[in-house]
């Protein structure tokens, strides 16, 4: 079975409980037999977003699994070099795993586990950048069957059109200035920015580059998805603080002739 891992703990003097991601049953917690000691069953192959080909032996009682045998597929080394890939794609993947339900196979997970596979892969060829964040972060939700509707307003279900556009981050999307009337709804959406969203859901990851976001709209963009994220998934992200600073950093060595340059 295909796997990806996503966080590795060690137990007692040899063994190691393993958090994998499956496209066929979710989240899988299992237990790897001796894996500080065998080298010939797991040759390397229990690190941090590695893909494996995995052998799982059901344990009775309701016990958690056995990790039988785990051959590496491919280790996404060049990622793991760099602050900002490595930021991204922990938040990416913690976005993911929080939300993929355990052992709960749905039609939707091979989407999920094909999505972290093409970010993995994406992240050793590209630099990412705050759009890159942004674009990522609506993907995954999208992959996990939770995309905030940017065409059509929620409240009327007419294709939403004009200067001022609404966000409902609750409702789940944009809402037409007819609908939105004279209430106050915080959140702007410009239509180049929905209509940049949208791109950015069709794009290949590793393209995303190639998007144009930038300045005003992406800061629209970036709290769009930023607020419908913390709002319909319900939990602080623990990569959140890190992504943030290695993204900064990268910024500042970007550009180091100070803060005028645009975004
Ligand atoms: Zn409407």
């Amino acid at each position: 079975m295909p796997a990806l891992v996503l966080r590795t703990v060690e137990f007692g003097e040899a063994d190691r409980i393993v958090h994998l991601l499956t496209p066929t049953r979710g989240r899988v917690t299992a237990m790897a037999k001796h894996a500080r000691r065998s080298v010939r069953r797991f040759p390397g192959s229990l690190d941090l977003f590695n893909e494996l080909r995995v052998k799982l032996h059901p344990r009775r009682r309701g016990g958690m699994p056995l990790l039988d045998r785990a051959r590496l597929v491919r280790p996404f080394l060049a990622l793991r070099q760099d602050a900002a890939r490595y930021g991204l794609a922990c938040y990416g993947i913690e976005l993911l795993s929080r939300l993929a339900p355990e052992e709960g196979a749905g039609p939707e997970m091979q989407g999920v586990f094909d999505f972290a596979l093409e970010l993995l892969d994406a992240l050793e060829r590209v630099q990412p950048d705050e759009r890159m964040r942004v674009l990522v972060e609506l993907r995954a939700l999208d992959a996990l069957g939770m995309r905030p509707e940017l065409r059509f307003c929620v409240r009327c279900g007419r294709e939403a059109e004009g200067p001022k556009l609404r966000f409902h981050v609750a409702d789940g999307g944009v809402v037409c200035p007819r609908c939105a009337g004279a209430e106050e709804l915080p959140l702007q959406a410009s239509l180049g920015t929905l209509r940049a969203l949208e791109q950015g859901l069709r794009f290949p990851l590793a393209e995303l580059p190639r998007l144009a976001l930038g300045g005003p709209s992406l800061r629209e963009a970036h709290q769009i998805v930023g607020r419908f994220q913390r709002y319909h998934v319900g939990i602080e992200l623990r990569s959140e603080r890190f992504l943030n600073q290695v993204l900064q950093a990268a910024r500042g060595r970007a550009a180091p002739s100070g803060p005028t340059r645009a975004a």
